[in-house]
């Protein structure tokens, strides 16, 4: 399991709303002739016999303050406070806001420290995981993945966040019936199964990387799964190998301690899809294949339990492997279903 984020920032640009600064010169000046009775358009004050008046776009006005007024009325209203926007305001898509305090509600609230502010990332590529530029840096949850203020340091160094910590499961015997579960749901649910026994265990962040084949400058793995075979083989005097059989295989299952519930599931569904892979597919070596294959199966796993939420991070995930992997089987499986993936697995295995 990898990760990465994606960066966005909320556009916006000054804009000057100069309206109002055509003022009553552009209009004209009048002194009222005795012939009909004029109303100011604004205040509706009646304009006496003699005094001065303004007219503009065919309208009267008693004073400069009532054209003003008239003006206003016609400015573009703030997307926020509805008031007329003037002097310099703030275009955001469409919307205009009258100042940089109407503007700033709409920013995105960080997800950190409650502020909103105008720049920042989407954490995981996912809109609601908004992070202001300050909180970005704080340590990363080993669980979510997340920036993270309130969290508690493991034994192994890593962070895991207070949300993450409430379901985090910490030893075997409370992973082991999820672990069951997990099986039995993919069995269930998705016709993904092996008969064989898998041991799943827990382990610290040395251990588990102790175990991965996996380039570690790709990301952060949660989990992984452990193929082995025990060879026999008839060796002449000579030194020369005669017979060669595969004795035994054995499968095992190892992710990190400290995981939420629900991301510990999403990571064992992961890895038997590994396991399902080695058993119908054992040829496929194309980490691509392999990785988007298992993320693909992770991400169903997700949707069976309803926690669709969870694939988000994948579909966005810029990681050329695991990213781009998860989406190719994503696709396939958009366009033809199941049948479709599968054939691709079939035409991805090495043709003897
Ligand atoms: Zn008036
Ligand atoms: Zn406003
Ligand atoms: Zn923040
Ligand atoms: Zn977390
Ligand atoms: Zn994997």
């Amino acid at each position: 399991m990898r990760y990465l984020k994606n960066n966005s920032f909320h556009r916006f640009s000054r804009i000057l709303c100069a309206l109002l600064f055509v003022t009553a010169t552009a209009a004209s000046f009048n002194a009222h002739a005795a012939t009909q009775k004029l109303y100011c358009f604004v205040c509706r004050d009646s304009i006496k016999q003699g005094a001065r008046f303004i007219k503009m776009d065919g309208k009267t006005f008693c004073s400069k303050q009532c054209v003003n007024k008239y003006i206003e009325t016609k400015l573009p209203k703030c997307s926020v406070c509805r008031k007329p926007a003037k002097g310099e305001c703030f275009k955001s898509g469409d919307k205009i806001y009258c100042s940089k305090k109407c503007l700033s509600t709409t920013f995105p609230m960080c997800i950190i420290c409650g502020k909103k502010a105008s720049g920042g990332s989407f954490f995981n590529g996912d809109k609601r995981n908004f992070v202001c530029p300050g909180c970005a840096n704080k340590p990363r949850c080993c669980s979510c993945l997340l920036p993270c203020a309130d969290y508690r340091v493991l034994d192994d160094g890593r962070h895991l966040c207070s949300k993450c910590n409430e379901t985090a499961v910490f030893d075997n015997e409370e992973a082991s019936p999820v672990f069951k579960e997990v099986r039995a749901i993919m069995k269930k649910e998705l016709g993904i199964y092996t008969g064989h026994h898998v041991p799943f265990t827990l382990a610290d962040e040395n251990t588990l990387k102790s175990c991965s084949n996996n380039d570690p400058s790709t990301g952060q793995e949660q989990g992984v799964f452990i193929f082995k075979t025990s060879i026999e083989q008839t060796v002449t005097d000579k030194g020369e190998i005669v017979k060669s059989v595969v004795k035994e295989k054995t499968y095992s299952i190892i992710a990190l301690y400290g995981l939420s519930r629900k991301k510990l599931a999403e990571v064992m569904a992961h890895e038997l899809a590994h396991d399902w892979m080695q058993e119908n597919y054992p040829d496929i070596s194309d980490l691509k294949v392999k990785e988007g294959w298992a993320e693909f199966i992770a991400g169903r796993f997700n949707s069976a339990l309803g926690n669709e939420s969870f694939n988000v991070r994948m579909d966005y995930n810029p990681n050329p492997v695991y990213g781009d992997g998860y989406r190719l089987f994503r696709d396939l499986y958009k366009k033809g279903g199941m049948r479709s993936v599968i054939l691709y697995l079939d035409q991805a295995k090495p043709q003897q």
